[in-house]
């Protein structure tokens, strides 16, 4: 697990009681900055924006790194595609009638009256990619990996951003089942690494012919209940049949029960894929949950489709941890024909990177586990003028040779520097005072037996990294 290997020392960690603010509290940022008194306007965030501070990095990396090793291991590319394409290709990828089409879309003219649109999500993206470049000349499969914004005009709540970030897998050009299989283990082993626990639960929604007739069937069971479904699934029922299957309101929950399922419908051929997908997931011992209701919101998908979700410790399932997907995602092997290209069969998964991180902290949170804060080497402690003068060549002198080293320049003191070295969890200290830039020496301090030991500086670069050898544990 990725905090096991660079932080084996565990601290137990008080939670923070979160207070609710009053809804007529000012934005914040005008609220505390304090520009209202300085007769300044001072700017708060657009609606479901939010800004991913300093102190979320460690969560940040250690989510990208993973995705980034994964991809690596299995053999995946990067793609980057734009942030902005044409609005009509998202929506005849994803489909009219859908959440993300009708109401989510951020759609403008650019300035040329172009119709275009800021990605709601990136397969489409892939899929235009891959057909503009060719890829079906090259070999079969193609396999592609992104991380990056994606743009939703989503109502805000908790874990629903305007502007959030996805990490994506796709493999394109290969219609077997061993594809599904491969992706859902990535999906698994991107928790595994960052270590959480997650169950992933999966369906089989058949080819268009199939599904065609299970919403024949669909429909006409809840046009049979119609008098007691909410007023949404009284729409669905007439718009997007099978999004009934999606319903959470308690009064519709019995009817959703008795349903007819899907599978029934499915012909010899999906059937198979679908148990063999399965049957790798249990060779892989990969756990799943097979869920007759999922359906997933978009139009492209065939077949296979499955979301991931966090297994949180009992009594700790807050509404984001038991109700939401982290992510999710599925075959889509008419897509990239749909968007004018020659007929490949695809597959992929994306996957929510705020929930994944508040998920990931959450289950930390309630485990009592630390999660390790960024590895640094050594503290640099300096006090007065002089001293900070050459604190700061001998910082950038240890960075040149490959050493982490924090420092504080903004506190004089030394214990309150060396407090701040000890919260940072370093082996060792380097303190360099008046005498010491005076004689060409610095101390090094060993912060877990607090030894001292005085040495030339010019000797600090190759003795620190000899006493921080015994850390590394790849030189061993
Ligand atoms: P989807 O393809 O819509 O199922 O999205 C995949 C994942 O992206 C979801 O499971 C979420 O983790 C994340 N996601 C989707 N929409 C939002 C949003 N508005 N804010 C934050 N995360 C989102």
């Amino acid at each position: 697990m990725y905090y096991e290997l660079i932080m084996p020392k565990q601290k137990k960690i008080e939670k923070k009681k979160f207070v609710k603010k009053p809804k007529s509290e000012k934005p914040k940022a005008h609220a505390e900055s304090g520009a209202a008194e300085r007769g300044k306007k001072s700017y708060a965030l657009l609606r479901g924006m939010h800004d991913i501070l300093p102190k979320e990095e460690k969560y940040w990396k250690a989510a990208y790194h993973t995705a980034e090793n994964l991809a690596e291991h299995f053999q995946f590319g990067r793609i980057e595609s734009p942030l902005l394409e044409e609005a009509s290709m998202f929506v005849r990828s994803i489909g009219k009638g859908t959440d993300v089409v009708d109401k989510e879309m951020y759609i403008f003219e650019d300035r040329d009256g172009n119709k275009v649109a800021l990605r709601p999500e990136e397969t489409a993206s892939v899929v235009r990619a891959y057909i503009m470049h060719g890829m079906w000349n090259m070999v079969q499969p193609v396999k592609m990996w992104y991380w990056g914004s994606m743009f939703r005009y989503d109502r805000p709540q908790a874990g629903r951003f305007r502007q959030f970030n996805q990490v994506g897998f796709e493999i394109l050009g290969d219609a077997d089942p061993v594809q599904d299989a491969e992706l859902i283990l990535i999906a698994h082993n991107f928790y595994k690494d960052l270590g959480l626990p997650v169950e992933i639960h999966i369906n089989s929604i058949g080819v268009p012919e199939e599904r065609q007739k299970y919403k024949t069937a669909l429909v006409e069971y809840y046009r049979s209940k119609r008098s007691y479904l909410c007023d949404d699934c009284k729409q669905r029922l007439n718009k997007n049949p099978l999004r009934l299957l999606d319903c959470k309101q308690e009064r519709c929950l019995p009817i959703k029960e008795e349903a007819p399922q899907i599978i029934a419908w499915l012909e010899e051929e999906s059937k198979n894929h679908f148990m063999k997908v399965l049957e790798y997931l249990d060779e892989l011992s990969v756990p799943y949950v097979l869920k007759s209701t999922l359906v997933r919101g978009l139009d492209y998908y065939t077949r296979t489709v499955f979301e991931v979700y966090p297994v949180m410790p009992e009594g700790d399932e807050s509404a984001l941890g038991a109700q939401s997907a982290l992510g999710g995602g599925g075959r889509y092997d008419l897509l990239v024909e749909e968007m004018g290209g020659k007929s490949a069969p695809a597959v992929g998964f994306s996957l929510g990177v705020e929930r994944s991180v508040s998920a990931l902290k959450q289950y930390l949170d309630a485990q009592q586990i630390k999660f390790p804060t960024q590895q640094v080497d050594v503290f640099l402690a300096q006090l007065g003028d002089q001293a900070r003068r050459r604190a700061l060549k001998t910082i950038n002198e240890l960075r040149t040779s490959g050493v982490k080293v924090a420092y504080n320049f903004s506190k004089n003191s030394l214990k309150s520097q060396l407090e701040t070295a000890n919260n940072l969890q370093v082996p060792y200290a380097l303190i360099l005072g008046q005498k010491e830039v005076q004689d060409g020496t610095i101390i090094i301090r060993d912060m877990e037996s607090g030894v001292q030991e005085i040495v030339d500086q010019k000797k600090v670069e190759h003795l620190l990294k000899k006493k921080l050898s015994r850390f590394d544990v790849n030189a061993k």
